[in-house]
């Protein structure tokens, strides 16, 4: 039996057609397979690897945390270092009114952390979001999640959810005084890389403050500087009143947190005390992972490379069947005619040394999102092999 064999019989599968690469080992942009064959990762995990496979950094700060402790207790107790330093260097970084972190394990939790918190401080049921939104694979992240396809058959969800349009300022009037939240992507990432209007997103702001309900921004995949900001809300000059991260935040380690003011965070402790609780959330190994990963992104200012790479990258993929390419940064889609050719040039992509993969809610578009640190040269090489895939298969 092999290992391959083994994947299939042994672990369980989310699809009839996985990738089922065999990777032994990666480094920065590279993953290397048991072949011997090398691969451009140009999705970096979902858009996790931000500083890249195995950044020294980041396993040194791993090294260093394994000869101290692992897992010691429940998150809440115990005063851990890797947790107090990444919470001081994430808040230093945002607005003053998110100076207070919730660490959990996945990005899922830290959307559920984010619902229980709204709904707690303001005393109200209903949660507003929007269509096409993917917010996680759990009950409450899926309630808010805006596809149909993907939900009916695990009804019934959470209660008091309505899902409007995105980026269309006429919807707004159904938030209102019985809204204790509305969940957005700053920028929706599994729709295919779709920027709302900066118009739109000040007015949805605006039309929380009025209303009172909280703003709950998910920069799971959009945040720690794909996008050409370290946060993606600065692009649309408005702040959160809370703020979900994981994917890229724990370097590839898992890790989620979700951040409020210190004054709202408090409702979790009190009626009832442990109002959100978690075993693993913020592991020290994680924590310590997430602190090495943010001070490298912000050290080498990694989002300001993100708005050159996809300059170079718009200037580089240009060809007849490439309709358009969407997103910002490094959080791009490259939209084709049919779902049909996508998957042809991300397989023959494959064949050519290079992964990605199509969009959970958008799979006519081909998913742009490498490591931060990706060097101009390996863009070039990068689109070098994408316009042969597409090339092929026009032909
Ligand atoms: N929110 C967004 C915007 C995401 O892209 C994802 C994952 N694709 C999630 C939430 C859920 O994160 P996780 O898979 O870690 O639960």
């Amino acid at each position: 039996m092999t290992y391959r064999d083994h994947f299939f019989k042994y672990l369980a599968q989310t699809s009839s057609f996985p990738l089922a690469l065999e990777i032994e080992k990666a480094e920065g942009i590279y993953m290397y397979g048991t072949d011997g064959r090398e691969y451009i990762d140009m999705i970096s995990g979902i858009s996790v690897s931000a500083v890249g496979h195995r950044h020294p950094d980041v396993v040194a700060a791993m090294k260093e945390q394994l000869d101290h402790h692992l897992h010691l207790m429940v998150y809440g107790e115990l005063i851990q270092p890797p947790q107090t330093n990444l919470a001081c260097l994430l808040t230093g970084h945002l607005p003053a009114t998110l100076n207070n972190v919730y660490l959990v394990n996945s990005g899922s939790e830290a959307i559920e952390g984010a619902l229980k918190l709204a709904k707690r401080y303001t005393r109200r049921t209903e949660v507003v979001a929007f269509k096409d939104a993917y917010h996680g694979s759990s009950h409450g992240a899926l309630s808010i999640t805006g596809r149909e396809a993907i939900k009916q058959s695990f009804r019934p969800l959470l209660p008091d959810i309505r899902h409007i349009v995105f980026n269309d300022p006429g919807m707004l009037d159904q938030i209102t005084k019985r809204t204790a939240c509305v969940v957005a992507e700053t920028i929706q990432g599994e729709a295919g890389a779709v920027v709302p209007g900066k118009n739109f997103m000040q007015a949805l702001r605006q039309r929380c403050y009025d209303t009172g309900a909280l703003l709950i921004l998910d920069e799971i995949q959009a945040g720690m500087g794909r996008t050409g900001e370290l946060w993606a809300f600065s692009h649309f000059g408005i702040e959160p009143d809370i703020l979900t991260l994981a994917k890229g935040f724990g370097g590839g380690m898992p890790l989620g947190a979700f951040i409020a003011s210190r004054e709202m965070m408090r409702c979790l402790s009190e009626r009832p005390v442990l109002g959100h609780i978690t075993t693993f959330g913020g592991n020290a190994l994680c924590s310590a992972a997430a602190t090495a990963t943010l001070q490298t992104i912000i050290g080498k200012r990694l989002w300001e490379n993100a708005v050159r790479q996809e300059k170079t990258i718009r200037k580089h993929l240009i060809h007849n069947d490439i309709l358009k390419i969407r997103g910002k940064g490094l959080l791009l889609a490259v939209e084709f005619d049919s779902a049909d050719r996508c998957k042809k040039i991300i397989d023959r992509c494959l064949e050519g040394g290079l992964l990605t993969d199509w969009f959970l809610f958008a799979d006519h578009c081909m998913r742009i999102a490498p490591p931060l640190t990706i060097t101009s040269e390996e863009v070039e090489k990068a689109c070098a092999v994408i316009l042969q895939a597409v090339e092929d298969v026009a032909g």
